[in-house]
């Protein structure tokens, strides 16, 4: 295998993976995953809201049905005491207690009826609650899915873009010795930019942008592979 050759085959090679790296990096750093991050929490909040709230009017409801009925039995005796009180024939002690305990039913049926248009009112406000966080919520749901339409449709751009680099890279990878192809990955973890080869331009390494002296680019081009003494990186003349 011609030593130049695999060289230019590994510069081939860097710039299919940095195109891959690019794209994975854009991939997982598109504008509309924070967008989607955050509907998702806004709907997952209003979901709870609205639970919240439905929880309450249940318990509402519960409590006005209860307090309705007390209010009706309670309203079935006034009317029971009210009309032995009205047929007579009670002793004026018996109904002078009776009077006096319509009286205090019927002071007890305002507290009872205050208490049920309360509890009316409360169940009000929470049917309106929860019909104006339904609204929200299909709304939230809405905006959530548009994201999430907008990731799907560049994930499958980007997805396609980087299947066209993979076989590219699959194409090259066979082209370069196993041992330049072996330092290559053991050192792009390390370099920045996972630059691993680059072009010796003008005496500048490609990957650092650092200038080589006349003599250090001899010294590294008598090394096989020439190599960057300032960043390792393999170095393409
Ligand atoms: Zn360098």
């Amino acid at each position: 295998m011609d030593r130049m050759q695999g060289l230019e085959d590994l510069l081939d090679l860097q710039a299919v993976d940095t195109e891959i790296d690019r794209l994975l990096i854009e991939r997982q750093s598109l504008p509309a995953l924070e967008l989607y991050r955050a509907a998702h929490h806004h709907l997952t909040r209003l979901t709870a809201d609205r639970d919240r709230v439905t929880a309450e009017l249940r318990q509402a409801t519960l409590d006005l049905d209860r307090v309705s009925g007390e209010f009706d039995l309670a309203e079935a005796r006034v009317t029971t005491e009210q009309n032995r009180l009205y047929a007579g024939g009670l002793s004026a002690r018996d109904a002078d207690y009776m009077r006096r305990e319509v009286e205090m039913l019927k002071n007890q049926q305002r507290d009872r009826e205050e208490g049920v248009l309360m509890l009316m009112e409360r169940k009000d406000e929470l049917t309106a609650a929860q019909q104006a966080l339904e609204s929200e919520i299909a709304a939230a749901a809405d905006v959530k899915d548009g994201h999430q339409a907008v990731i799907a449709a560049a994930w499958q751009d980007i997805d396609g873009r980087l299947a066209a680099r993979e076989s590219r890279k699959a194409e090259i990878v066979p082209l370069i010795a196993a041992d330049l192809l072996d330092l290559y990955e053991q050192l792009r973890p390390t370099m920045d930019d996972g630059v691993a080869a680059a072009r010796l331009g003008d005496g500048v390494c490609g990957a650092c942008h650092l200038r080589l002296s006349p003599a250090e680019q001899a010294g590294a081009l008598r090394s096989d592979p020439p190599r960057c003494i300032h960043c390792q990186a393999i170095l393409v003349p």
